[in-house]
């Protein structure tokens, strides 16, 4: 482990990575190489699959063309959300018993970070409490519909439906008519998390390359990465490259859509004030569809996150945006300074759900968790891990799901995205008319 130079990719300046608590450098590839399984992406998906196919003994490199968590990963809003968006049509698609194996996951995901952070006694302020908040009526009897559905589906005593009256116990902010407390989700620093994850799957014989750039790919029995100026040969891949794909691959890139999300981090507040705004110190998200999502960080900086944009490209003046839409939450932060702003790139998709599966016998892919990857990723790294390792064949159900490809990549994507996102706005704002 060693010092960067100045040629090479480091994180993006954020408050994560003024508050990363080790330094971890890996050396970029030297030399060809050959190995059972290939990971591209250092993410939390990428780190979490080779972490899963060390244990079984599994010899597993990874390669990240930047750092350790310098994707989405290491700067998201650190919300760790339990479920996966469903919807009715898989059920009948796939089943009912299928349907709610696939539920089961998204449930269930929140439980493997938490045994992560504990397997290896991971410092990354973990809280417990999340709570959706309803900003009209259409909003609310969402979350009361959410509520029916979990308690159907056997997890609805992790959840607490709350009115009006009692939000303020929660957010003490105006804005809000109704909310969900979810206990089995909460927040956590999430750069601190991926790395305690890259040292574990190192200490479990894990080779990560940073620095590394996978450019292209020879898919066959034996497969081969080729990286800028080495190969590694593979009998098996892991795309984990999620909203950052690129060229690496046209079918997974179109499968996507790379939305850019914003985040701002305030001076720190004292710890009095920042309990008057949120009480039980939960994650909050609302249900528009260009959402807020704010927090506090364990030392009391509002980390407050929104702002889409779909032409995953950082749009200027982040602080000065979000600073606008945190005062129309939290009025009386009027007087507090922006210390971070930043951005990063999130997958969605089509249905919003997230796409695993094979693009052939040997290369596995995972990717578009919608902005919802945090937990997620700890399921699919599972999913994926057994697929290679046949222990389990979720993969295989989750691969029949239907996924949208969309014509012409970037240049339709990204216009066609924008255009789509305005409708979901002016559905958002009628909505508040109601
Ligand atoms: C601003 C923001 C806020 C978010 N907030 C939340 C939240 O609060 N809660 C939540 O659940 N989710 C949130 N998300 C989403 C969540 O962070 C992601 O879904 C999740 O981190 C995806 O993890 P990943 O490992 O699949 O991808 P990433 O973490 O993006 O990792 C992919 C990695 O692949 C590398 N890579 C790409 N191409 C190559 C190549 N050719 N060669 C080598 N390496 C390559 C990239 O450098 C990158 O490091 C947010 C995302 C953003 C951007």
């Amino acid at each position: 482990m060693k010092k960067m130079n100045q040629n090479q990719i480091n994180h993006t300046s954020s408050y994560y990575a003024a508050t990363a608590n080790q330094k971890l450098y890996f050396p970029a590839l030297q030399e060809s190489i050959k190995t059972q399984v290939c990971i591209v992406g250092a993410g939390f998906t990428g780190i979490n699959t080779a972490i899963n196919l060390a244990k079984k003994g599994y010899e597993v490199v990874v390669i990240e063309s930047a750092r350790v968590g310098w994707g989405a990963s290491g700067r998201n809003g650190g919300q760790l959300i339990s479920g996966f968006t469903f919807s009715d049509k898989f059920e009948k698609e796939m089943g009912t018993e299928a349907a709610q194996s696939v539920w089961d996951l998204g449930a269930k995901a929140t439980d493997l970070v938490t045994t992560r952070i504990e397997e290896f006694n991971i410092q990354c302020d973990l809280k417990e409490g999340f709570i959706e908040v309803a900003l009209n009526r259409i909003q609310k009897n969402e979350l009361i519909a959410r509520k029916k559905e979990w308690d159907r589906r056997g997890y609805g005593h992790s959840l607490t439906f709350v009115e009006k009256e009692d939000v303020t116990k929660y957010v003490n902010s105006p804005n809000y008519i109704a909310g969900l407390i979810d206990s089995g989700s909460g927040h956590l620093h999430p750069l601190n998390l991926v790395l305690g994850e890259a040292k574990a799957a190192t200490d479990l014989g894990v080779r990560i390359y940073e620095q590394t750039k996978a450019e292209k790919i020879e898919y066959g029995r034996t497969a081969k990465i080729h990286t800028t100026n080495y190969q590694i040969e593979a009998d098996c891949i892991v795309l984990a490259c999620n909203a950052y794909i690129d060229k690496l691959n046209k079918k997974l890139r179109r499968m996507i859509m790379p939305a850019n999300s914003c985040i701002v981090a305030t001076e720190p507040l004292d710890e009095e004030r920042a309990r008057k705004i949120l009480p039980q110190d939960m994650a909050v998200c609302d249900l528009n569809t260009i959402l807020d999502y704010y927090r506090f960080s364990s030392d009391h900086r509002m980390l407050f996150g929104g702002r889409w944009n779909y032409s995953g490209n950082e749009p200027k003046n982040i602080d000065q945006n979000l600073r606008k839409r945190m005062l129309k939450v939290f009025p009386d932060l009027d007087d507090v300074k922006i210390d971070y702003a930043w951005g990063g790139n999130v997958a969605v998709t089509i249905n919003r759900i997230p796409q695993l599966g094979r693009l052939t016998e040997n290369v596995f892919y995972s990717q578009g968790y919608s902005g919802h990857g945090v937990a997620p990723t700890h399921m699919a790294a599972e999913i994926i891990a057994s697929g290679i390792t046949k222990d389990w064949d979720m993969i295989e159900t989750l691969g029949k799901i239907k996924h949208i490809q969309l014509p012409g990549g970037k240049w339709f994507s990204g216009p066609a995205m924008s255009l789509g996102m305005l409708y979901y706005q002016f559905q958002d704002y009628f909505a508040s008319k109601r």
